[in-house]
């Protein structure tokens, strides 16, 4: 392995335009024809870490393997390159600004009058040549979050500029822009990428390669007039029209030749071609399904399109792997009640409960625990939804009328989701939760065994609340099974139904560790156990 290469990806115009979609794309380009390839994101909001942010301000919240809260794109990341994050891949200005004031309070600057130039971008240069210092890399792709020209990305803008200069052609930039198309003049428009561009120039960058977020095809002429007009080869000029799914976007930046545009820059080898046979199998059984099943997605966030982007994918990946269409059905829990479960609910061939805090909505995900354990209707309860399944059997099975969490009803006389007894002292609210991944051992006799046809997993978690132990046995006896306990410190992970054709719950997120390489277990099962009941019901799957 040669020297670690740095790729910076910015972008300009607008956000949303895909930037952790381009970087995930180009890193498995890279690792499709045999390099080795890490992302980082650098967010320049002030929070530590995305972990206190709610869904209206950042969508889901990804969790990695070593537990750091991070930005929803390194799931993209881990999705397309099949390989771990971790806590170095995503770093906030408030981490930055932290670990400098820290080092201020420590003496570590003997004096000097601590500035954005030089301590915050050294800083910034620290972590981003930490991943590289791992000497595991040929590249690091680093991803600029926000839009160049926002007052908070200045600093990393700068630092992309020292890291120029001081590395020359070991580093490349990729800048991401919009070519809006204005139907009134039935032309596509340059002059928005043009000013991007001219903003980044003025910040001392001038990026590689540019790439153009479109509704239309670029013609000739006009990836004649961004390069002109940009300073860069009109080879450079990628086009990145829309498509079906965000995973037809890496054999688009092939036929693109995004990673030879970049390969080039920094004067590497590019007549190797990058192999994408799995990756095009993954896409071929994804567009050809054989069935169709609908999901009912619970949850209080479903209007908006990233609270659930984890579990969204996952039932993409699971979708493919049994060639089976996914129609999900977004159930708001607010809206779910006794009058109108019935619609809403009945002929659904699976039902997910999705995760979550607080007492908002919690009616109607309990609701839609009791509709799929009496109806025989395949259901799959993630954390939240997990305690939701365990709170409407204690209620309706074992007949512990206020059974709850206490999250919601501290004063319950059936606390059948409790606190943990280390979070009871804990007052901080960030980075505190039980976050990141620890041992569960299943059950043999189990039918979540047969998922994983394994006995030892390891999951990730992030929540604060558990089942109760004081209950675990009467639980049993009526038929709930804790089939996946934590051999540490005995916590029950998993519980499903013993009279019941598929009904399962997980105190963990099975949904952070799906990827298009390895679609996660329980995803492809639940979708099967949705295909089997639709057959059952005497509907053709
Ligand atoms: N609010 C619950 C807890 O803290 C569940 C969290 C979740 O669903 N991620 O335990």
């Amino acid at each position: 392995m040669g020297k670690t290469k740095y790729i910076f990806v910015t972008g300009g115009v607008s956000s949303s335009l895909g930037k952790g979609i381009i970087s995930s794309s180009l890193a498995k380009l890279f690792v499709a024809r045999g390099f080795s390839a890490a992302i980082q994101k650098l967010d320049p909001y002030i929070n530590v870490d995305p972990g206190t942010l709610n869904p209206y301000e950042h969508g889901e919240c990804y969790v990695t393997l070593d537990g750091a809260e991070t930005d929803l794109d390194l799931g993209h990341y881990e999705r397309f390159s099949n390989s771990a994050t971790s806590q170095d891949n995503n770093i906030t200005t408030g981490r930055i600004y932290q670990n400098v004031i820290n080092k201020e309070r420590r003496g570590d600057y003997l004096g000097e009058t601590v500035q954005v130039i030089p301590h915050i971008t050294d800083e910034i240069k620290r972590s981003i040549k930490a991943l590289g210092q791992r000497g595991k890399y040929d590249f690091v792709i680093t991803e600029i979050g926000g839009t160049v020209g926002d007052i908070e990305s200045l600093p990393y803008i700068e630092t992309v500029r020292q890291m120029r200069w001081e590395m020359g052609r070991s580093t490349a930039v990729v800048h991401l822009t919009l070519v809006p198309y204005l139907s009134a003049a039935g032309e596509l428009k340059t002059k928005p990428t043009q000013h991007s561009v001219k903003m980044l120039q003025e910040q001392g960058v001038q990026p590689d390669v540019i790439v153009c977020r479109t509704e239309h095809h670029l013609t000739d002429s006009l990836r004649r007039k961004i390069s002109l007009f940009c300073n860069v080869a009109p080879t450079s000029v990628i086009e990145s029209i829309d498509v079906d799914t965000i995973y037809d976007v890496p054999i688009m930046m092939r036929k693109e030749k995004l990673d030879v545009e970049v390969l080039k820059r920094l004067d590497m080898e590019t007549t190797k071609k990058p192999d994408l046979t799995n990756w095009e199998k993954f896409l071929k059984r994804l567009k050809n399904p054989k069935n169709t099943v609908q999901i009912g997605l619970v949850g209080k966030y479903v209007e908006l399109q990233d609270a659930y982007k984890s579990i969204n994918e996952s039932l993409v990946h699971a979708s493919a792997e049994n060639e089976c269409k996914v129609e999900i059905k977004l159930i708001h829990s607010e809206e779910l009640n006794d009058k109108n479960m019935q619609q809403l609910l009945d002929g659904l061939d699976g039902i997910l409960v999705a995760p979550g805090f607080g007492d908002r909505g919690i009616d109607g995900k309990i609701l839609a625990a009791r509709f799929a354990r009496e109806n025989n209707i395949p259901f799959l309860g993630i954390c939240l939804g997990m305690q939701c399944a365990v709170v409407e059997f204690g209620r309706n099975v074992l007949g512990y009328s206020d059974a709850h969490s206490t999250e919601m009803d501290p004063a319950t006389s059936y606390p059948v989701i409790d606190l943990m007894e280390n979070q009871k002292k804990v007052c901080d609210k960030g980075g505190t939760m039980r976050l990141g991944a620890y041992p569960c051992r299943i059950r043999k006799s189990s039918k979540v065994f047969n998922v994983y046809n394994k006995q030892n997993i390891r999951e990730r978690h992030r929540h604060r609340y558990e089942f109760n132990n004081n209950f675990k046995e009467r639980f049993e006896k009526a038929g709930m099974i804790p089939s996946g306990i934590n051999p540490k410190d005995n916590l029950v992970e998993i519980i499903e139904l013993k009279d019941h054709p598929w009904f399962v719950g997980v105190q963990f997120h099975p949904e952070y560790q799906s990827t298009v390489a390895e679609p996660h277990p329980l995803f492809v099962h639940f979708v099967k156990a949705a295909m089997q009941s639709k057959i059952k019901r005497g509907l053709t799957s």
